[in-house]
């Protein structure tokens, strides 16, 4: 029998326990939903403020140079580098994950499509802008060099052969929390000759990341969510060095040229991970990302792995406790080392428990068609919470609240 004591007493000796006091979180709320939308730093509250009072306001266009808003990208990147297990030079901060995809799968492409090896490989599963860009990319080369497939996530390891030219794959699965192993994807696809593209959208800042070591040749990531960078703040991306310079990427802005401020009419590209940029950068928000990735400066993300599989785990023996488990149906791994920092159930009605949950101050997130998705940001989310969560849900389902019919209609964000 767990106890909330118990939980009270995981958070005395929890390592991270002073990082909550960093982040601006509304009282008598609790904040699951931290792998959508990460909460916000205090300190970033300060750093919008001066970059737009005292930046844009006072110093106005001098500030590219005086305030470094020309060298934020590469600033930013050099931050993120160590976040997912990079060495400088090779990661730099832009865009969306979607663009950022974009550029990578048409560089993959260039460097390792051919008539016998057309095929960019994902699982059907994977997040769906990943698999529209890749769609998209098809239609604009043409299926002979570039053929999207997909498979189900159980079969990507197996599926991936000589005619794969790129394997594109998300570390941990949006619905389902479901974590791959991307040293052994990254083995099969170069044995392949394949490469491999990972999105590290949903593991980058809540779990220790090796892009190096496991060899990785290109990633992307974003910031908006385990990094606490704001809603739509840029994402970044990742190049294994090896492959610098040895294809362009196709949105040949001024920012990726090696001297835009010479203005010369003709393109020629960074020779390092700058090329990767296209237009202008956007200050206000990256100004966010800098400062919010200074929470990670001294921090050991193996302690905030352990943390956030304490957090999954509690919660659902929790929900084990309270004997809910014939009606929320678990779709994530019940092996927490399988798993990214996420639970997710089915649920008939689980658009309407979701809704009735935030009403009471509980807020998770709903994926259709059926599931509920928690998410557990170790950096903030106390094990007490957690406690209160599950009674808050327990009491949900025993009234009925998930049934009003106010949660007939959903709003336009889940
Ligand atoms: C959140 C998420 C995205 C978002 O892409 P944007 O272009 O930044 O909106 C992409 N892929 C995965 C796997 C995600 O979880």
């Amino acid at each position: 029998m767990i106890t909330r004591t118990d939980a009270e007493q995981l958070d005395q000796r929890d390592p991270l326990a002073n990082y909550r006091q960093q982040f601006a979180l509304p009282e008598q709320t609790i904040y699951l939903d931290g792998n959508s939308l990460g909460a916000l730093p205090k300190r970033v509250k300060q750093r919008v403020s001066e970059t737009v009072n005292q930046q844009w306001g006072n110093d106005l266009i001098g500030s590219w140079n005086t305030h470094q808003w020309v060298n934020l990208p590469q600033i930013v990147g050099e931050k993120i580098a160590p976040v997912i297990g990079a060495a400088k030079k090779q990661v730099i901060c832009c865009d969306s994950i979607s663009v950022n995809l974009f550029k990578l799968l048409s560089v993959a492409i260039q460097l390792n499509g051919s008539e016998r090896r057309p095929y960019i490989l994902s699982s059907h599963d994977n997040f769906p802008t990943d698999l529209y860009i890749a769609q998209g990319l098809q239609q604009q080369i043409g299926s002979t060099t570039c053929r999207f497939k997909d498979v189900a996530e159980e079969q990507l390891y197996d599926a991936i052969n000589d005619e794969v030219a790129v394997v594109m794959v998300t570390e941990v699965n949006f619905r389902s929390g479901k974590r791959l192993d991307i040293k052994a994807l990254t083995e099969k696809a170069h044995q392949h000759g394949a490469l491999i593209i990972v999105d590290l959208a949903h593991s980058a800042g809540v779990m220790p990341i090796e892009l190096d070591t496991w060899n990785v040749d290109f990633a992307v990531g974003c910031t908006y969510k385990y990094l606490n960078a704001g809603p739509g703040a840029p994402a970044f991306i990742y190049v294994n060095k090896r492959w610098h310079n040895k294809a362009q990427q196709p949105i040949a802005g001024w920012f990726g040229h090696k001297s835009p401020f010479d203005f010369d009419p003709t393109y020629a590209p960074d020779s390092g991970i700058k090329q990767y940029l296209a237009g202008t950068p956007a200050i206000i928000s990256m100004a966010a990302v800098d400062s919010a990735l200074d929470l990670f400066a001294d921090l050991d993300l193996q302690h905030v792995r352990t943390k956030s599989i304490q957090l999954t785990t509690l919660f659902h023996q929790l929900i084990e406790q309270h004997e809910l488990t014939e009606q929320l149906t678990l779709l994530s791994p019940t092996d927490a080392s399988q798993r990214g920092s996420q639970l997710s159930y089915q649920h008939p009605q689980a658009y309407g428990l979701c809704q009735a949950l935030i009403k009471r101050g509980v807020i998770a997130d709903f994926r259709a068609p059926s599931y509920i998705r928690f998410g557990f940001a170790p950096l903030y989310n106390r094990h007490t919470d957690v406690y209160d969560a599950v009674n808050t849900l327990c009491e949900v389902l025993d009234n009925g609240e998930h049934l009003a019919i106010e949660w007939q209609t959903r709003q336009s964000v889940t």
